[in-house]
C-alpha cells in the first residue's frame, strides 16, 4: 500500500507576517531553526491589513530593535523625528511639553509609515537563508500535539506543516489564540480612529500635538515632506459623518477641533477609519504556542504604544528561542520564561493606555478639572516628564538586548535571566 507523503516541518511556524510577525522573522532569521511565515496578504502589492496608509510614531527602544535587525537605516530614511510633543486640553488652560533635549535625547520618537516599515522588512526577509515565506496563505486550522503543531494551510500553496513552536501573530482576532484555547478580554471603546494625512500653512517643526477634546483624542504626526499623520479619535457615528465630508468642510472642523498652532490646514488625503477596542490575551502562551503583537495586546493607538509593545514581545521571544530554544523551541522551559518576562510590561502598559483613554473621555466636571490641574502640574515637574520619556522602553524589569542595542546572541556566558 502506498504511504501517506510525509507532512513538511519546521521549528518555528509564525501565523501573520504583519509588522509584528515579519520582525520576529526577522530575528529568528539569525539563529539555527527553520522558521516559517504564513502570511495572508498578497507580498506583491495589493491592500495589506498592517502595512498600510497608517503612520507609526516608533519609540527609541523600537529603533533599537530595527537597527540590530539590520532594517533601521532603510527605515530612517523615511522616518521623522520628533523632538517636541505638545499635550493640550481643548476648552481648558492645561497644557504640557516634552522636549527632546531637555530629557537629553536626540529624539523621542519616529514617525514612520507602515508602508516604509513593511516593505523594509519583508525586503530582508526575503534574502534570509532560513525562512521561508508563504504568502498569500491563510491558516485555517491548528491542531496541537505533544511535539508538534499541525496548521491547516489555504492558498495557492495549500497543505499541512508541522512546528514544533507555533507563533500567534495573526493580529486582534487571532485565529491562533482562540485554537489554542487562549481566551481574551474585548472591550470596544466604541470609537473610531479616522486617520489621514494632511498639510498646514505652518511647518510642523517636529512637534508632535496630542489634543484631547470632548469628543475623543486628537494626535498630529510630524511627517516626512512637511506632511502631518492625522489620528483623530470620534464616536463612531461622527466618524463616518466626517469621513464623508468634502476636503473643505473636513479641514473646517479639523481646524476648529486643534486650533491655529499649525496656521491653516490646507489639503488632506485619504481618510480612513479604524474601530477601536482593547483586546487582552488571558495568557502569552499555550502549549506549543507563543503570542505576540496585537494577537497578545491589542490598544488604542492614544499613546502609539501597540507596535512598540508587540515588537518588545517579538524581541523578547526571540532572545528566549535564542538563549533556551535550542533543544525545543515550544518546550514548556522557553513558553514559560517568554511569559514571565512580558508580564510586568504588557500589563502596565495596557493599564496606562485604557486609564489616559478613560481619563480624557470623561466628561465629568471635577475629572475635567484635575485633568487640567494635572497637565499644568505635569508641565512644572521635570521628574514626571523624564518618566514619560522613558515610557517609550517600557516596563519591563530588564529589556531585551536587542532593544538595549546589543546582538540578540549574547556570548554563552553572558546568558542572564530577567
Ligand atoms: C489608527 C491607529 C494608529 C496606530 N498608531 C500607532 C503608533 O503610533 N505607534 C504604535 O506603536 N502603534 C500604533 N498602532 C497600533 C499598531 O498599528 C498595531 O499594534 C500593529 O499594527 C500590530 O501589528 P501585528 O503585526 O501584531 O498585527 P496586525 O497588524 O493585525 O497584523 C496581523 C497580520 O496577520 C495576518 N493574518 C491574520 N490572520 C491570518 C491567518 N489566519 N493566516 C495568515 N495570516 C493571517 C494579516 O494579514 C496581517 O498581516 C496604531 C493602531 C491604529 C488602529
Amino acid at each position: 500500500m502506498p504511504r501517506a507523503p510525509a507532512v513538511p516541518a519546521c521549528d518555528v511556524a509564525i501565523v501573520g507576517g504583519g509588522m509584528v510577525g515579519a520582525s520576529l522573522a526577522l530575528a529568528l532569521g539569525t539563529l539555527p531553526l527553520d522558521v516559517v511565515v504564513i502570511e495572508a496578504a498578497s507580498p506583491d502589492g495589493g491592500p495589506q491589513p498592517s502595512f498600510d496608509t497608517r503612520t507609526t510614531a516608533l519609540s527609541n527602544g523600537s529603533r533599537r530593535i530595527f537597527a540590530g535587525l539590520g532594517v533601521w537605516d532603510e527605515i530612517a530614511r523615511a522616518a521623522t523625528p520628533i523632538r517636541r510633543i505638545h499635550v493640550s486640553d481643548r476648552g481648558r488652560f492645561g497644557s504640557a511639553v516634552i522636549d527632546a533635549a531637555e530629557q537629553g535625547i536626540a529624539a523621542l520618537g519616529y514617525v514612520v509609515e507602515n508602508r516604509v516599515i513593511g516593505e523594509a522588512l519583508w525586503r530582508r526577509l526575503r534574502a534570509a537563508s532560513r525562512v521561508a515565506l508563504r504568502a498569500p496563505a491563510r491558516v485555517t486550522a491548528v491542531t496541537t500535539g505533544d511535539a508538534t503543531t499541525r496548521l491547516t494551510i489555504e492558498g495557492p500553496d495549500a497543505g499541512l506543516l508541522d512546528a514544533r513552536l507555533v507563533v500567534a501573530a495573526d493580529g486582534a482576532e487571532s485565529l491562533v489564540r482562540r485554537a489554542a484555547g487562549v481566551g481574551a478580554l474585548h472591550w470596544d471603546y466604541d470609537q473610531t480612529a479616522l486617520i489621514s494625512q494632511i498639510t498646514a500653512e505652518r511647518f510642523h517643526d517636529h512637534v508632535a500635538y496630542e489634543r484631547f477634546t470632548p469628543g475623543g483624542a486628537l494626535a498630529l504626526l510630524p511627517a516626512p515632506e512637511g506632511r502631518i499623520g492625522l489620528v483623530w479619535t470620534l464616536p463612531p457615528a461622527e466618524a463616518l459623518r466626517v469621513l464623508a465630508l468634502e476636503p473643505a468642510p473636513f479641514l473646517a472642523e479639523l481646524q476648529q477641533c486643534f486650533g491655529w498652532r499649525l496656521g491653516r490646514f490646507r489639503s488632506a488625503g485619504a481618510r480612513h477609519g479604524y474601530p477601536l477596542a482593547l483586546t487582552r490575551a488571558d495568557a502569552p502562551h499555550a502549549p506549543r504556542t507563543a503570542i505576540i503583537g496585537n494577537a497578545a495586546q491589542g490598544m488604542h493607538p492614544i499613546a502609539g504604544q501597540g507596535f512598540n509593545v508587540g515588537l518588545r514581545d517579538a524581541a523578547t521571544l526571540a532572545e528566549v528561542l535564542a538563549d533556551l530554544g535550542a533543544a525545543d523551541p515550544g518546550g514548556p522551559a522557553p513558553l514559560a520564561h517568554y511569559a514571565l518576562w512580558r508580564h510586568d510590561d504588557r500589563r502596565a502598559l495596557i493599564a496606562f493606555t485604557d486609564g489616559l483613554v478613560r481619563l480624557f473621555a470623561s466628561p465629568f466636571a471635577p475629572v475635567r478639572l484635575a485633568r487640567g490641574l494635572g497637565l499644568l502640574l505635569f508641565d512644572l515637574t521635570p521628574a514626571a516628564k523624564s518618566a514619560l520619556s522613558r515610557l517609550s522602553l517600557g516596563f519591563a524589569t530588564r529589556l531585551p538586548r536587542l532593544a538595549r542595542g546589543l546582538p540578540l546572541v549574547a556570548p554563552a556566558a553572558a546568558v542572564a535571566r530577567p
